[in-house]
Parts: structure tokens; C-alpha cells; sequence
């Protein structure tokens, strides 16, 4: 076998396919059943994923049309984007949670938008004193928004749901469904295997992005940090991260996420305590101010407000409204 594919566990193999963003590299899972095949996440849809997976379906000794059942485990594009082509060729069954796919739908309509379409948006990020108009209005959307790449499905055949158990052939999965990184997040465990397929939930190397958006309701990092304990009840000595390599000790690397989040909280409480500040302002004091791609500038502003968010919900931090602008102080 080439690089392309590993065998991770007995009739578990591992894909990696390409990213043009960073990470550069998703991992997807394709699983032999014993009288079904399934694969969870599938990659962006681009020429180059296809083609690799293609590749590595044919090391393993299948094609992609004889795929029984697709998972997502969110919407995100390296996770989702190639759902719809899969199973246009496969008639796989899909399973992904409601809440992705409705943001899978939402994201094919902003693609369908112009820049300009979503004042509301504009009001959000002006509110968090974000400089909308320091930046071209066309780099605030990934690059392959609207088009052919990001190709979901977003009328699943089924809804990953918490605590129910989908059977393939031999195989169960158990739905775990870990909000934070996206709404309907879900980690799919494998008890006899004593395996967890963790999507972007328990990345070994980087922590995933947790933001609050326009469109966000309620308390994502709340969600993220609970979703780590949850995580932490099951028994698991194989993890298979979407990104990064295998490794064995998630409770381990749950608790580390939990303690980098409460550090960064401290940290940005700490900068509000002189004067209250806008989510934009603590966010360039953490994650530096030098030239950026917007695309990380908004990503750190609005992680930077799922933190103060938090605070202000848990009393660790006040919520001042100042001028049409949203400020926070530590309380
Ligand atoms: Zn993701």
C-alpha cells in the first residue's frame, strides 16, 4: 500500500486526502463492515480528493460505488464537501446530525450570496469592533465558497442522533454527539473495538476552532469543554483523529483541551480588567496584530468572543454595551 492508505485496525483504513488549505491533510475512515463498507468523513470535492480516493478504495479492493453508508461527522468542507458526489455514485446511505445539515444548506446559500448580501453580518462584526472596512469585502469568504468543491448533502438519508447506534454488517457505531467545534458535531465510538472516530473533536496536535458567529446561538465553548467530558466516559484505547496521527490516551488530551481553554479565558479576562475591551481588541492582544489573511483575523476575534461569551454566561465576566459596540470586563 501506498501512503495514501493505512490499515489502522482490522478492516479499518485510514485515508489521507488533500487539502489546499492548512491542515493540508484530512484523515477519513473507511471501515470493512464484514457485508457493508462505510466510510466517515469524505474529504472537499475536488479533482485531486476524488482521485485520491479513489486510489485508495481500489488498494483496499472496492470502489466508491459499492459504499454502503456515508457519516459526517460535521458540515465543514474537508469533512462534508464530497458527501453529495459519494453518494450520487454510491446510493450510500448518509447520516450526518440535523444541525449540520442545515448549516451545510446555509453554506450553499451564503455561496449563492454577493459579499454585500448579509448586512446583518456586517452589524455583528461592527458590534465586536471588528474594522470591516480595513478589508476587502471578497476575502471574508474561504475561496471555495459557491463553487463545485463543497458539494453536501443536505437532506440526509438519516440524522446522527446522541446515543443511537447505527449497524453495518458486524459493525456498531455509537453516535456521540459533541457540540463545540461545530453544533452537531457527533464522534462515532466502536465498543468492541474499544476505537473512537473523533472527526475535529479531539485533534492530537492543534485545538480545533470555536468561534461564535451571526448565525451562533447560545454558549459553543460551554458546548466544546462539556462535549470533552462526555468523551471521557467511554472506553477507548484507539483514537482517529481527522487530522494529525493515532494515538491511544483521549482522556488525556481532553483534559489538556479544557486546561488550554481555561488559560486562554484567564488570559483575556486579564487584559479587561483596566477597561472593558471589544472581542476584536482582546483578540489582537492574544493572538498578535501583525498583517494576516482576514480569514484568521476573524477566526481569532470570534474565538476570542466565544471566550468572553462563556465568561460572561458562567459571571466570570460582564457584558457592557457602549456606543452600539459589545464590550466585556472581567467581573
Ligand atoms: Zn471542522
Amino acid at each position: 500500500m501506498t501512503s495514501k492508505v493505512a490499515q489502522v485496525l482490522p478492516g479499518v483504513y485510514e485515508i489521507f486526502l488533500p487539502l489546499p488549505m492548512r491542515p493540508t491533510i484530512i484523515n477519513v475512515y473507511l471501515v470493512d463492515c464484514g457485508g457493508g463498507w462505510a466510510l466517515v468523513d469524505t474529504g472537499m470535492n475536488s479533482p485531486e480528493s476524488i482521485a485520491t480516493l479513489e486510489d485508495a478504495f481500489a488498494q483496499v479492493g472496492i470502489r466508491i460505488e459499492d459504499l454502503d453508508v456515508i457519516v459526517g461527522t460535521h458540515h465543514h468542507i474537508d469533512h462534508f464537501g464530497a458527501s453529495g458526489e459519494l453518494r450520487a455514485r454510491s446510493h450510500a446511505t448518509v447520516y450526518v446530525h440535523q444541525l449540520e445539515a442545515e448549516r451545510a444548506d446555509r453554506m450553499l446559500m451564503f455561496g449563492r450570496m454577493g459579499p454585500n448580501d448579509r448586512p446583518e453580518s456586517r452589524a455583528f462584526f461592527e458590534s465586536h469592533g471588528f474594522p470591516i472596512d480595513q478589508f476587502p469585502a471578497a476575502g471574508m469568504r474561504p475561496a471555495w465558497m459557491g463553487t463545485s468543491m463543497y458539494n453536501p448533502v443536505t437532506h440526509p438519508d438519516r440524522h446522527l442522533r446522541d446515543g443511537d447506534t447505527i449497524e453495518v454488517g458486524e459493525r456498531s457505531f455509537e453516535v456521540v454527539w459533541t457540540p463545540g467545534h461545530a453544533p452537531g458535531h457527533c464522534v462515532l465510538f466502536l465498543r468492541k473495538e474499544k476505537a473512537m472516530i473523533v472527526g475535529d473533536h479531539l485533534l492530537p496536535k492543534i485545538t480545533p476552532h470555536v468561534g461564535i458567529y451571526p448565525e451562533t446561538y447560545g454558549d459553543p465553548l460551554g458546548d466544546f469543554i462539556d462535549s470533552q467530558m462526555k468523551v471521557q466516559k467511554f472506553d477507548v484505547e484507539t483514537v482517529l483523529p481527522a487530522h494529525g496521527g493515532i494515538y491511544h490516551d483521549h482522556r488525556h488530551r481532553a483534559n489538556q483541551l479544557i486546561e488550554h481553554h481555561r488559560y486562554r479565558e484567564a488570559e483575556m479576562l486579564d487584559l479587561t480588567r483596566a477597561k472593558p475591551q471589544s472581542a476584536f481588541e482582546v483578540s489582537q492582544q492574544v493572538f498578535g496584530n501583525e498583517e494576516r489573511p482576514i480569514y484568521h483575523v476573524m477566526a481569532a476575534t470570534f474565538e476570542t468572543l466565544a471566550h468572553l461569551e462563556h465568561a460572561h454566561l458562567n459571571g466570570r465576566a460582564r457584558k457592557i454595551e457602549r456606543n452600539g459596540r459589545i464590550l466585556f470586563q472581567a467581573a
